[in-house]
């Protein structure tokens, strides 16, 4: 899975967080976080910010940070897959793959359920008897299953890396 950039997208990118988290990338997201804390975090944890906001582009050193221009969720993933050169196999495989390895909803690690039982009642009666795969943050619980929404986040994730990448 890619591991190598880390990021802190600003409120105004909160779809673009979920996907990237989708994709395994390390990314925190806070739909009330100040400049002056996402600046902070940034540098902290040495992360690349992802902003629509072009104020950031005043700060004076800032070095680490991405300017998304576009409002549509897919073409910013585009523009990071393309300034980051990114590399497509990578993350072709591992939408392939089904290897979902963040939480989606707070950017947690996931973990493998080993034993089916362990998500009963966690999940849909129907899912549990028509899924066998499942995945559990062990920050949050929350499960994860592939279910019909990520199946087709799959197939256009995997038509943009067809289309964007070598
Ligand atoms: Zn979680």
């Amino acid at each position: 899975m890619p591991r190598e950039y880390r990021f802190i997208a600003d409120a105004m990118l909160g779809r673009l967080a979920k996907w990237l988290r989708l994709l395994g990338f390390d990314t925190l997201y806070y739909p009330d976080i100040s400049d002056v804390s996402l600046l902070k975090i940034a540098r902290q944890e040495d992360r690349i910010i992802l902003t629509r906001d072009t104020h950031f582009l005043r700060i004076k050193n800032l070095k680490d940070y991405l300017f998304i221009n576009s409002n549509n969720t897919f073409e910013q993933l585009v523009e990071v897959i393309k300034a980051l050169d990114i590399n497509g196999a990578v993350l072709y495989s591992a939408v392939k793959e089904f290897n979902l390895s963040r939480c989606i909803k707070c950017n947690g690690i996931l973990i493998d359920v080993k034993e089916k039982k362990d998500v009963g009642g966690l999940v849909p009666e129907h899912i549990y008897i028509q899924f066998n795969k499942f995945l559990r943050c062990q920050d949050c619980g929350n499960v994860y299953w592939e279910g019909t929404h990520m199946k087709r986040f799959r197939e256009r994730i995997l038509e943009i890396l067809k289309r964007e990448t070598p």
